[in-house]
């Protein structure tokens, strides 16, 4: 290819000289807007023609490469392997192609029989992305007021790096280590670099940061019932006779399993979807349970005691696979089909029809869980309630949350111990320094002391660290967070590719280059492919990596010990070590199968609990959680827990994912804000009315913890009465409207300090 081209190619305009990528979306972005449905990922926000457009717009995107994938085959120049290390459950294997040392062009790996070929929607952009004119380039320190307005100076990383640990060595000299502490998620990194910083913090005794606002509630709730016994791939959704999904939305956060659904429902097999918000699937669904937000271990629980009245429950499997049989069915007994619609505001019929499908299809189901499940309050008991129905039809491989591929340490911990075994500090132990779960950090910033061992009144953080997080999008509680990354007398650094709404709040700025400018390793949770991420591009400006960071802040600290002065051959050998493949391997196709066990080899080991067997009761959860079995608590900020605040806060919100955003990224990409539309609130056509509120009126979301701005869309059957949605991971530097956490819980989750998003009461009212 010639370079004109290559520089026609990164403006987007041509795609391997066949299809114009702004046109695509130029076009599909109108459609929507017309439609008002391109952007929400909602389908039952338009006529069922259009649902189902929409629907082809994303499901079969992932195979079919929708008008925004570039031609690989009819490229020039050096194809590369990436992977899209964004804390996302489809962990695409990338095709890279670089001419003269620039990245031209990206798609998804064909060879690989889950990306196959496509990327999502999300990094329809991704060559723009690398090369967009608002990266952060160099060093620079703040010159003016913290927040919006903020102003910055370029410095160089001598300066920087001298004045951050300056500041450092002085805090600790006066008020310890625990005075500075650091806040990480995955942002751009994988197995590598996410956590490859943290033994800096461990060295000089800074307070600890436990990432936890991710899918604590399963995790945690493995241990107390079957450890992690996941047998199944992605792929064998597609041969299924059954597929629930229960509180996931794929078609926006897991989007190449909707080609597995859709096969699936092809060839017959039935879906039945349990969600407050009329996803997607629901199209080809044969049931939709639409219950109200958190209730989900209520309507587990009917969904047993059905099953056990109409004695349609594997004995052979509970009697030889598992203990607490007995107090799980005490526990369900009170859970009549009447109860349960009373507590989740369904019909109460649904009851027996979810078992029923269950039942009838127990021998090739999947059920499918999603992260939103467990952030909330009651999150990690209703994981435990969803579960226990496997054990009870005597299939528990049927149950799928995250793939064991390692990714996440769900079956391996290696990767994620990989860096705390090396740190060389007695500091290391968490449960002997002072430390806080992700929830917590405005609570954390803000000098508030919440707890036995969260005493921060008395000894404040003065310094934080940020990389591979944006807190002020992701967070919730945000005018808290605020508040905090506000305050005049905290020392902030932040690590990042753009200027995020967080970095608005940083004293040094430091560039971080895309993983197309560094090594890394993946394990992906959605599939069983652990991938390798080449270093396709040099990095941009003075861009460095965490690697390379935390050498040289270790080093200027004046800390001597192996871990600040390791090498890519020294994580390449992390990463490998224990692995039943080689570097040479991996890197020959960029990712290995990393398959799963049959489920013959898993129960001839055991389960993964004390006992070995499946857990229907156990005294660890006793010891833990107050209760040897499974119960329904209903959320703390509900009618029935919470009933003066519901009086005030009547509606119950959701955020989950939208297609065109991650978490904290992409929300600075034209072309993702220009899919995604509007910030709309979705609201039930009986609650708009008695609040006169009109289909696209301006409307305010507000509780005690703060207000949103937004459109009313109100689409029959998209949510049902007394509950709202709206999107997360909008930045409002760029929407100019508040970001959905200005409403929701800093309230820890009930297992794992997990994070509670979905637990949260609003009232709506015309703006
Ligand atoms: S964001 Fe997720 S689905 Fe999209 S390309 Fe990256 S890994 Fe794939």
């Amino acid at each position: 290819m010639k370079e004109n081209q290559d520089i026609t190619l990164m403006s987007g305009s041509v795609q391997g000289g066949k299809v114009s990528r702004r046109g695509f979306l130029k076009g599909s972005a109108l459609a929507g807007l017309s439609l008002g449905v391109a952007g929400t990922g909602l389908v039952g926000c338009a006529p069922k023609q259009q649902a189902g457009d929409e629907l082809a717009d994303t499901g079969e995107g992932a195979t079919s490469a929708v008008g925004y994938q570039y031609e690989a085959e009819t490229a020039e120049g050096e194809w590369h392997h990436s992977a899209c290390s964004r804390n996302c459950f489809d962990t695409c294997m990338i095709m890279s192609k670089v001419v003269d040392g620039r990245l031209v062009q990206v798609c998804g790996d064909k060879n690989n029989p889950y990306t196959a070929g496509g990327l999502c929607v999300k990094t329809q952009n991704y060559v723009d992305y690398v090369y967009r004119e608002d990266r952060i380039l160099y060093p620079m320190k703040r010159t003016g007021k913290k927040g919006p307005g903020c102003t910055f100076e370029r410095i160089s990383w001598d300066e920087a790096i001298q004045t951050i640990t300056d500041t450092w060595k002085q805090i600790i000299a006066e008020n310890g280590g625990e005075a500075i502490t650091w806040f990480r998620y995955q942002g751009n990194q994988g197995a590598i670099h996410r956590r490859c910083l943290e033994p800096l913090f461990f060295k000089m005794g800074a307070t600890y940061h436990e990432a936890s606002m991710c899918n604590n509630g399963y995790v945690f709730s493995l241990p107390y019932t079957t450890g992690s016994i996941t047998v199944m791939r992605a792929e064998d959704i597609a041969n299924k006779d059954l597929y629930i999904s229960w509180s996931h939305n794929p078609a926006a956060g897991s989007l190449h399993t909707m080609k597995f659904i859709k096969e699936m429902h092809k060839a017959g097999g039935k879906i039945a979807v349990v969600n407050p918000v009329r996803v997607p699937e629901c199209e080809w669904a044969d049931l939709h349970v639409q219950l109200l937000p958190g209730t989900d271990g209520a309507f587990a629980l009917g969904v047993a005691k059905y099953l056990m009245d109409a004695g349609k429950i594997d004995e052979q499997f509970i009697a030889e696979w598992s203990i607490g049989y007995e107090d799980y069915a005490r526990s369900a007994a009170e859970w009549t089909a009447d109860k349960v619609a009373a507590e989740c505001a369904i019909p109460a019929e649904q009851v027996g029809q979810f078992a029923e499908l269950l039942w009838e299809n127990r021998e090739n189901a999947c059920l499918k869980t999603g992260l939103q499940l467990g952030r909330r309050n009651n999150g990690g008991m209703s994981h435990i309630s969803i579960k226990m129905l496997t054990g009870l039809i005597g299939h528990p491989e049927c149950y799928f949350n995250m793939t064991s591929s390692g990714g996440y340490g769900v079956n391996t911990a290696a990767n994620l111990d990989m860096f705390t075994e090396t740190v060389p500090s007695e500091s290391s132990d968490a449960s002997t320094i002072r430390n806080y779960s992700s929830p917590a950090l405005g609570k954390v910033l803000t000098g508030v002391n919440y707890g036995e061992g969260h005493d921060f009144a008395t000894n404040p953080i003065r310094s934080i660290m940020i990389f591979g997080g944006n807190p002020m999008v992701s967070n919730p509680n945000q005018n808290l967070v605020r508040e905090g990354l506000e305050r005049e007398d905290l020392f902030t650094v932040v690590h990042d590719i753009f200027v995020t709404p967080t970095v608005e709040y940083a004293d040094i700025v430091l560039p971080a280059p895309t993983f197309f400018e560094y090594e890394e390793f993946n394990g992906g949770y959605g599939h069983n492919y652990d991938c390798f991420n080449e270093k396709v591009i040099e990095p941009l400006g003075e861009c460095k990596d965490n690697l390379e960071l935390c050498n040289l802040l270790g080093q200027a600290m004046g800390y001597n010990d192996a871990v600040f002065n390791r090498t890519y051959d020294d994580m390449r050998a992390l990463f490998l070590d224990g692995k039943d493949y080689t570097y040479d391997e991996l890197v020959k196709n960029g990712w290995y199968d990393v398959a799963p066990k049959t489920w013959e080899a898993q129960l001839e080991e055991g389960f993964g609990t004390p006992s070995k067997k499946f857990q229907f009761a156990c005294d660890e959860l006793e010891a833990d959680h107050g209760t040897r079995t499974v119960i329904y608590t209903p959320d703390p900020e509900s009618a029935s827990q919470a009933p003066e605040l519901f009086a005030k806060y009547p509606l119950y919100l959701v955020s989950p994912s939208a297609k065109e955003f991650l978490n904290g990224v992409f929300g600075n990409m034209e072309d993702n804000n220009l899919l995604f539309g509007e910030s709309y609130v979705f609201l039930n056509e009986a609650d708009a009315q008695a609040r006169g509120i009109s289909d696209g009126d301006e409307v305010t979301v507000f509780n005690d913890r703060g207000s949103l701005s937004r459109k009313a869309r109100i689409v029959e059957g998209v949510m049902a009465p007394g509950t709202a949605c709206t999107y997360k991971s909008t930045w409002s530097t760029v929407t100019g409207v508040e970001n959905v956490n200005c409403v929701t819980t800093d309230s820890q989750a009930d297992f794992g300090r997990g994070v509670a998003f979905q637990s949260c009461l609003v009232e709506i009212a015309k703006a």
